[in-house]
C-alpha cells in the first residue's frame, strides 16, 4: 500500500518549528532525526530501495553570497532583442594544457560515438544544421519494430536569433490519453543551456539514436522519453554560455525573458514530465587550483532541486530513486562523482557552495513541478575538446542510469506525482511557506587531484550545503493572490508557466492582504544573477485590506499543483519574484487573499 500520508504530515508539522527540522524534511533520508528514521518509513519507495549512504551529513547555520556560476549570468531584460546570425561573435574554443600526470587520470574510454564532433579530424561540435538533420534523419527512419511508439521532433520555439528549438519525443499513446492524470509518464532529457558545454549535446544525440534504433526498448515500455539536446542554439554556435541578449537561460525558468527558457517551458507544461534531467558542465578552472591548490578531479557532478517549498518527498524520491544509483552506477563505470558545487570569484573565500537553492534556476524550477529533477555537471568547462569522448561517455551513462531508475519507477513516480500535486492543493490557505532561504555553512570532505603528482589529495572544505535550507522569511500561506487588471504581462507570463490564472467576471470583496513597499535593497553583484536577475530585493509590508476588485482583475489561487511555483513569482519578497524584477509594475497592483473567493471567475484559457 502506498501511503504518503502519515510520515508527510509530521514532516510538515516539523516544518513550523525551526530551520533545523524544515531541512531535516527537505534533505535525503540520512538527514532525518532519530524520530522520523522510525517506522512507518518515510518513503515513497516500495520496492528495491538502495540504502542511502552513509556519506559526512553537512552541519551548520549562516547565509552565504551566491555561487560564482550565478555571478557569470547576464542581465534581466524583459524582452529579449531579436540578434541577427551575422552578429554572433564565436569564442574560439579553448586548448588548455593538461600535465601528463593529471591527463592520465581520465583515460579515454573504450568506447565509439557517431556524431559529427567525433568525425575524424573534426574540431567543431555539431553544428545547429547537422543536429537539424540528425533529428529529422531520427524521426524518419526510427526502427523501433513492432513497437507502438511514435516519433517525433516538437517544435519548441525559435532562438532569439532564429535557429529552432527542437526536442525529438518518443511517445506512445496513453491507454486512457484524454485524462491528463492518465498520461504516460515521461521523462524529458535536457542539455545545451549553456552554449559553452558541449558534451551534454553530444550525448543526447547518443542517447537519441539508440532510442530510435531499438536499443532502450524496455525503457519505453515503461515511459515516454523526451530528448532537448540544444535548448540554447544561438550559444553553441558562438560558443558562449549565455543566450544571444547575454541573458543565463538556466536562470530564467521563473521569469521567461529569452525565447530559449519560454521554449523549455512549453516542453514541461506540454508533457507535465515526471522527471528533468539537465545536462551541463562544470569548469576545470585554473583559479579553483590556485585557491585549493589541488585539481578537480570528479568526471561528474551530482545535485537534484534543492528549493523552498519543495515537496519532501520529491527530494526522497531523487536521492532514493535516483541519485544513489546514478552514483552507484557511475563508479562501477570507473568515473568519479560527487554533488556539484562551485567556489566563489574571491581568491580568499575558500568555500565551495552547492548549487542554487534559487527557484529561478532550471533544476529548482523543475522541482516545483513536482518532478524529479536532476543535474550532472560533467568536468568540461573551459577544456574545449579535451577529455571530449570521456565527459560524453559520462553524460551517456548517466543519463542510461536515469532512464533505467524512471523505468523500474515509473508506476511509483506517477503516484507520487499524484499525491504531491493533491498535497500542494490541501496546502493553501493554511500552514506556513518560505519565501527566501539560505543554504548551510558546513563542513565537507572531498578529494582533488595534486597538480604535480596526480595523486588524489583529501581535504575538508568549508561548505555551503543546498541540502539543509535555512529559511530567512516565511509567511502564512494564502489561498491565492489578486492581480490588477493593469498586470496582464505579469499573467502572460504566468500562463507560459503553466499557472492557471482566473478572471474575476464581476465586482465583488475579497478578504486579503496588500503590500506597501517598504524598501529595495541592492544586492550585491555577484549574488545578483541568482536572485534571477535583479538587482535589488523587496521589502514590504502587509496591510490587512477588503479589497474591491475589479472585473477583469485576476485571482491565482494557490488551490492547484503548481501552487509553490507560483508563490516564487508572486510574494514580492521572494528573490525570483516578478515585482522585484519589474514584470509587476507596483507591489500595490497584488495582494495575498486570505479566503477563496465568492465571486463568479472565468479560468484562462
Ligand atoms: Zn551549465
Amino acid at each position: 500500500m502506498f501511503r504518503f500520508d502519515r510520515p508527510l504530515a509530521r514532516c510538515r508539522t516539523a516544518a513550523f518549528v525551526g530551520g533545523a527540522l524544515l531541512s531535516a524534511c527537505a534533505a535525503p533520508q540520512r538527514y532525518l532525526p532519530p524520530s522520523m528514521r522510525t517506522a512507518p518509513p518515510p518513503t515513497p519507495v516500495t520496492a528495491n530501495v538502495p540504502a542511502p549512504p552513509r556519506g559526512a551529513p553537512p552541519a551548520a547555520s549562516a547565509p552565504r553570497p551566491a555561487s560564482p556560476e550565478a555571478a557569470a549570468s547576464g542581465a534581466a531584460a524583459v524582452t529579449s532583442p531579436v540578434r541577427s546570425p551575422a552578429d554572433v561573435v564565436v569564442t574560439p574554443l579553448p586548448t588548455p594544457s593538461v600535465p601528463a600526470a593529471i591527463a592520465a587520470r581520465f583515460p579515454e574510454p573504450a568506447v565509439s560515438f557517431a556524431t559529427p564532433a567525433f568525425d575524424v579530424g573534426r574540431t567543431a561540435f555539431t553544428t545547429n544544421a547537422e543536429l537539424r538533420t540528425i533529428l529529422r534523419g531520427l524521426e524518419r527512419g526510427a526502427s523501433l519494430g513492432e513497437q507502438a511508439t511514435d516519433v517525433n521532433v516538437l517544435s519548441l520555439g525559435v532562438s532569439q536569433a532564429g535557429e529552432p528549438i527542437e526536442a525529438i519525443a518518443f511517445t506512445r499513446p496513453s491507454a486512457a490519453a484524454a485524462a491528463a492524470s492518465a498520461r504516460r509518464p515521461t521523462v524529458v532529457l535536457l542539455a545545451g543551456q549553456h552554449g559553452d558545454e558541449p558534451a551534454g549535446t553530444e550525448a543526447l544525440i547518443i542517447v537519441a539514436q539508440a532510442i530510435a534504433a531499438g536499443r532502450h526498448a524496455n525503457i519505453l515500455e515503461r515511459v515516454d522519453v523526451v530528448v532537448l539536446p540544444r535548448a540554447n542554439p544561438d550559444g553553441a554556435a558562438a560558443f558562449t554560455r549565455n543566450a544571444a541578449d547575454g541573458t543565463d537561460v538556466n536562470r530564467d525558468h521563473l521569469l521567461l525573458n529569452t525565447a530559449e527558457a519560454r521554449a523549455i517551458a512549453k516542453l514541461l507544461v506540454d508533457v507535465a514530465p515526471i522527471v528533468v534531467l539537465d545536462l551541463h558542465e562544470y569548469p576545470v578552472s585554473p583559479a579553483f587550483t590556485a585557491k585549493f591548490g589541488g585539481v578537480q578531479r570528479f568526471d561528474a557532478l551530482i545535485q537534484y532541486a534543492t528549493v523552498p517549498n519543495l515537496a519532501a518527498f520529491v527530494t526522497k524520491a531523487a536521492e532514493e530513486w535516483f541519485r544513489v544509483p546514478l552514483l552507484a552506477g557511475l563508479r562501477s563505470g570507473g568515473m568519479t562523482v560527487d554533488w556539484y558545487a562551485t567556489m566563489s570569484s574571491d581568491p580568499a573565500d575558500r568555500t565551495l557552495t552547492m548549487g542554487s537553492v534559487g527557484a529561478q534556476v532550471g533544476r529548482n524550477a523543475s522541482g516545483l513541478r513536482s518532478a524529479v529533477s536532476l543535474l550532472v555537471e560533467t568536468r568540461g568547462g573551459g577544456m574545449g575538446r579535451v577529455d571530449l569522448k570521456r565527459r560524453v561517455h559520462t553524460h551517456v551513462s548517466a543519463v542510461g542510469n536515469v532512464l533505467t531508475s524512471a523505468a523500474r519507477h515509473a508506476d511509483d513516480l506517477v503516484k507520487l506525482r499524484q499525491f504531491v500535486d493533491r498535497d500542494t492543493i490541501a496546502l493553501a490557505c493554511r500552514g506556513e511557506m518560505v519565501l527566501d532561504a539560505a543554504p548551510t555553512p558546513s563542513e565537507y570532505a572531498t578529494s582533488m587531484l595534486d597538480p604535480a603528482t596526480g595523486d588524489v589529495r583529501r581535504l575538508t572544505v568549508s561548505w555551503l550545503s543546498a541540502l539543509q535550507l535555512r529559511p530567512l522569511k516565511t509567511r502564512p500561506r494564502p489561498c491565492g493572490y489578486w492581480l490588477a487588471e493593469s498586470e496582464g504581462e505579469a499573467v502572460r507570463r504566468l500562463r507560459l508557466l503553466g499557472i492557471e490564472v482566473q478572471r474575476l467576471d464581476e465586482l465583488g470583496e475579497l478578504r486579503g492582504e496588500g503590500f506597501r513597499m517598504v524598501a529595495r535593497e541592492p544586492v550585491a553583484p555577484e549574488a545578483a544573477a541568482s536572485n534571477a536577475g535583479a538587482a535589488t530585493r523587496l521589502r514590504v509590508q502587509l496591510l490587512p485590506a477588503l479589497l474591491d476588485v475589479a472585473i477583469g482583475s485576476y485571482y491565482v489561487s494557490l488551490e492547484q499543483p503548481l501552487g509553490n511555483l507560483a508563490v516564487a513569482v508572486l510574494e514580492p519578497e521572494s528573490p525570483a519574484s516578478y515585482a522585484a524584477n519589474g514584470i509587476i509594475a507596483d507591489v500595490e497592483h497584488e495582494a495575498r487573499i486570505l479566503t477563496r473567493p465568492a465571486i463568479r471567475t472565468t479560468a484562462l484559457p
